[in-house]
C-alpha cells in the first residue's frame, strides 16, 4: 500500500512528520506493507511552483491507495486565479470524497467538557450544501448582484443525500445501531425536506437500526447536555462541520478530533482542526487528531482489501493513544501535559512497541 502524504501549512509539517513516524512504528511492529511518498502543497508549493495544488500532486493522490492531508492555511491563500486553490476542498471534489466521518469519543482518565461521556460519530455530507465555493459545476454559489447585496446558494440533491444516508446506516450497523438525522426543515422546508425524504427512505431499508430526527439548533444544546444518547449522526455539510467541532471539543479537545473523507475509490485522512499558525514551528502541536485520522484511513483500507493486519494496526494505534493520554505526564501541552509534539510521538511509539497484540 502506498500513502501520499501532503504536509500542508502551519503545524502541518510537524504533525504529518509525527503521523508518518507512528505509521512507520506500527508498520514495523505488525510487519505491514505500507510505504509513503511526500508531496509539497500549500504555501510552500505556491512559492516553488505558483500553485498550492500542482496537477502532478492531484495525479499522485489519484494513484495512491490513501492520502494523508495536513491542515492548510486557506485563509492566507491568494485567489484561485493567483494559484490559491483550497487543497482540502479541491481533493474532496476531484476525488468525489462524499462522506466525512468525524468521531468524538471521551477517553478514560482524560477530562471532557460535556455533561456526559460520549462515543458518537458525525457523518457529514461533503460535496454540496452551503459550501458555495464548491457546490456548483461551474462558477460559484455566492454572488453579489449589487455592491450592497450578497447571496449564497445552498445545494441539496437526492443522490448525495441518499449516499450519505447509506454511509451512516452502514456505519451504525457496526456500532450501537442508532442513526439520528440532524436538519432544519422548519425553516428550510424544501432543501431539508429533500434531505430528510432520502434519509427516511434509507432508514426504511434498515428496520433493525433505530432512527430519529433532531433540529440542528436543539442538537447543539443536546450535545452539551446529553451526548451519551447519540451513536451515529447524519447531516448536511455545514451543520456537520460545526457540530463536529463542538462534539470534538466537548469530548476532550480539538487536538484529538480525527476524520476521514471517503468516496467509492479514495480515502483521505485529515485532522478536523486547521493549520494553527499561532503555534507553528514550536514543536508544541498535538498530533493526535492526524494520527487518529491516519488510523481511520488504514482501518478503511483494511476493510476494503480484507486485510486484518491493517485493521489490527488501526486498533493498536487507537488503544496506544488511550494508554498514553491516560497519564497526565504523557499528554501534550494543549491537554495540560508537558510533552512536545516529538516527545509525545516517541511515547506513542514506545507504547505501540510494548503492546502484546501482533
Ligand atoms: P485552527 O483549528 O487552526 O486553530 C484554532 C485554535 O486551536 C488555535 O488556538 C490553535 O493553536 C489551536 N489548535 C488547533 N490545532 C491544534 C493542535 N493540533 N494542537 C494544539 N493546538 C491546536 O483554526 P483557525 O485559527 O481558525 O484557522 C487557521 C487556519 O487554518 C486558517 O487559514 C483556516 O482557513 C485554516 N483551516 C484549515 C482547515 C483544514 O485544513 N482542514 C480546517 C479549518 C481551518
Amino acid at each position: 500500500m502506498i500513502l501520499a502524504v501532503l504536509p500542508g501549512d502551519g503545524i502541518g509539517p510537524e504533525i504529518t512528520d509525527a503521523t508518518r513516524h507512528v505509521l512507520e512504528c506500527v508498520t514495523q511492529a505488525l510487519s505491514l506493507d505500507l510505504s509513503f511518498y511526500v508531496r509539497q502543497i500549500g504555501l510552500a508549493s505556491l512559492q516553488a511552483s505558483g500553485t498550492t495544488l500542482p496537477p502532478s500532486v492531484l495525479e499522485a493522490c489519484r494513484r495512491a491507495d490513501g492520502i494523508i492531508l495536513g491542515p492548510v492555511s486557506t485563509a492566507s491563500y491568494p485567489s484561485r486565479d493567483e494559484g490559491g486553490i483550497n487543497v482540502s476542498a479541491e481533493l474532496r471534489i476531484q476525488l468525489d470524497l462524499f462522506a466525512n466521518i468525524r468521531p468524538s469519543r471521551t477517553r478514560d482518565g482524560l477530562p471532557y467538557f460535556g455533561r456526559t461521556p460520549m462515543d458518537l460519530v458525525i457523518v457529514r455530507e461533503n460535496t454540496e450544501g452551503f459550501y458555495a465555493d464548491r457546490n456548483m459545476h461551474r462558477g460559484s454559489g455566492e454572488l453579489m448582484p449589487t455592491p450592497d447585496l450578497a447571496l449564497a446558494i445552498r445545494k441539496i440533491s437526492a443522490s448525495a443525500s441518499a449516499r450519505i444516508a447509506r454511509a451512516a446506516f452502514e456505519l451504525a450497523a457496526s456500532r450501537r445501531r442508532h442513526v439520528t438525522a440532524v436538519h432544519k426543515s422548519n425553516v428550510l422546508g424544501v432543501t431539508e425536506g429533500l434531505f430528510l425524504r432520502e434519509v427516511r427512505a434509507v432508514a426504511k431499508e434498515h428496520p433493525d437500526i433505530a432512527y430519529d430526527e433532531q433540529l440542528v439548533d436543539s442538537m447543539a444544546a443536546l450535545l452539551v447536555r446529553d451526548a451519551a444518547r447519540y451513536d451515529v449522526i447524519v447531516t448536511t455539510n455545514m451543520f456537520g462541520d460545526i457540530l463536529s467541532d463542538e462534539a470534538a471539543e466537548l469530548s476532550g479537545g480539538l487536538g484529538m478530533a480525527a476524520s476521514i473523507n471517503f468516496g467509492e475509490r479514495h480515502c483521505m485522512a485529515q485532522a478536523q482542526h486547521g493549520s494553527a499558525p499561532d503555534i507553528q514551528g514550536r514543536n508544541t502541536a498535538n498530533p493526535t487528531s492526524l494520527i487518529l485520522s491516519a488510523a481511520m484511513l488504514i482501518d478503511w483500507l483494511g476493510r476494503r482489501h480484507h486485510d486484518e493486519r491493517l485493521i489490527t494496526a488501526a486498533r493498536v494505534i487507537d488503544q496506544s493513544i488511550d494508554a498514553v493520554l491516560q497519564k497526565p505526564s504523557t499528554r501534550t501541552i494543549d491537554l495540560g501535559g508537558p510533552l512536545s509534539t516529538t516527545a509525545f510521538t516517541s511515547e506513542l511509539c514506545k507504547e505501540i512497541d510494548a503492546r502484546p497484540i501482533r
